[in-house]
């Protein structure tokens, strides 16, 4: 079945447009079959239904999911890929899928999974839709992530690549598995489809993944702080530029950087750099010269009537804010004022978390919390914070108050908290303040 066609396939009925392709999955809380009719209405092409119905638009499977990873392989079986790189990790997965699209696209052809389109149903429809774009690429970058427990393994079966990147290993979404060890596991699982001809590339430092791969029979390259083939010596801000040094092999490499890479940033950057050098790219810093962040509320840094503002609104976790302290650390400010909700996801372990953010945010000379949802309370277990309130208002009008030029504003919380809207409402009242 050729599904797509230059389809778009639709997973929600009020989203058809006339020709698309409706998927009916089950859902927690809809189950997509009931919707048939509405997308018929709609102008679908094709409906693939589990129920029985009866319709010459209408194709019934018995489990449409299935359906689609199955079609999702054949296309990937039919590529001509020189190499797949699968990436996971508990941050910069995007970071590393972005940048490893951009400099492989400089040697040949590379397609990359679009957005955030990464889980289990994000793939197969991302690869069926881009059909064209992956048969004709020579590199993939193939971003992966889990739901749930066991989704890694069964995106690695289906994307089969060859090179896998494993970030880190942090507390990101850890509610949603039991233990720490399980998560580790479930990450652990991108790289169970590569063989002795495959690598392996990690982050060095963390002692719990090297001690589980080195036995194993493929390749394995490391990238880290202190250990691995690839070491980040060093890194500073130099006007508006970062400035890394790096030790490959032993030998000093320097990379000059454009605008202001936190040190994780840094770190996808290595991975990327030790898959060209696995692909037999000779100088990989030569190719990496350029390298542009797509920042996206990811780590920005810019400068807002002479304030500087760190839009770091897209996610949070314990580990992206280390790294953006570390970073803080090198910048050159006056004082530093830190706005920042809940980390979601954390389960039981929200309470343990939020005690160790607090202790992070004490570099910073005040910090606001934005209350929208209760974990950012257990901060003031820990920490005397300046102001505390679920009013995006009340915050904007706050910092207008304190802040001056020449000082800092970093604004963190995981996605679902919706920080931006705090910083939209504090660039408005800038604006109009003259
Ligand atoms: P993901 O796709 O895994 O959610 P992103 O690439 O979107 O990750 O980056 C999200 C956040 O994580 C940003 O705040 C960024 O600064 C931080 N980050 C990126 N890479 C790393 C890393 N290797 N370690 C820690 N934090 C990182």
């Amino acid at each position: 079945l050729r599904l797509t066609e230059g389809r778009r396939l639709k997973l929600d009925s009020r989203k058809i447009e006339t020709g698309d392709v409706f998927i009916a999955l089950k859902g927690t809380r809809y189950d997509g079959n009931d919707f048939v009719e509405d997308a018929l209405n709609r102008g679908a092409s094709l409906v693939v239904t589990s129920r029985n119905l009866s319709g010459d638009r209408v194709f019934t499977v018995a489990e449409p999911l299935q359906l689609l990873f199955c079609s999702a392989r054949m296309v990937i079986r039919n590529s001509k890929m020189r190499h797949k790189i699968g990436i996971t990790g508990s941050n910069g997965k995007t970071t590393t899928k972005e940048l490893l699209h951009s400099t492989l696209s400089k040697i040949a052809p590379t397609f990359k999974t679009p957005g955030n389109l990464n889980t289990e149903i994000g793939i197969p429809i991302s690869i069926l839709e881009n059909r064209d774009a992956l048969l004709e690429a020579e590199y993939g970058a193939f971003e992966l992530a889990a739901d749930k427990k066991g989704d890694i393994r069964k995106l690695v079966e289906l994307v089969e690549p060859d090179i896998s990147i494993l970030t880190n290993v942090g507390t990101a979404h850890l509610g949603k598995y039991n233990s720490p060890q399980e998560l580790l596991e479930e990450k652990l699982s991108i790289f169970s489809a590569l063989n002795n001809e495959g690598v392996a590339i990690t982050n060095g430092d963390d002692l719990r993944i090297v001690k589980e791969l080195k036995n194993a029979s493929f390749r394995l390259l490391l990238f880290g702080e202190k250990n691995g083939q690839l070491v980040l010596a060093n890194y500073r801000y130099i006007g508006n530029n970062t400035f890394v040094t790096l030790n490959f092999n032993n030998e000093e490499r320097l990379l000059r950087l454009k605008n202001f890479w936190n040190k994780g940033q840094i770190l996808d950057l290595m991975a990327v750099y030790l898959t060209l050098y696995s692909i037999g790219v000779d100088v990989p810093e030569l190719l990496l010269v350029d390298s542009q962040l797509s920042f996206k509320d990811r780590f920005h840094v810019y400068d807002l009537a002479g304030i500087r503002v760190i839009n770091d609104c897209y996610n949070s976790s314990i580990e992206s804010v280390m790294v953006a302290i570390d970073a803080l650390k090198r910048l050159r400010t006056g004082k530093k004022y830190a706005v920042v909700g809940s980390i979601l996801e954390q389960g039981l372990f929200a309470k343990k978390t939020h005690l160790k953010l607090a202790e992070l945010l004490k570099e910073f000379d005040a910090v606001v919390l934005y209350t929208r949802d209760r974990q950012i309370g257990y901060v003031t277990e820990a920490l005397e914070v300046s102001f505390a309130t679920d009013s995006i208002e009340s915050i904007a009008d706050w910092l207008l108050k304190h802040v001056e030029e020449g000082d800092l504003v970093y604004f963190k919380a995981s996605r679902g908290v919706g920080l931006e809207n705090v910083l939209k409402a504090f660039k408005e009242k800038i604006a109009k303040d003259g």
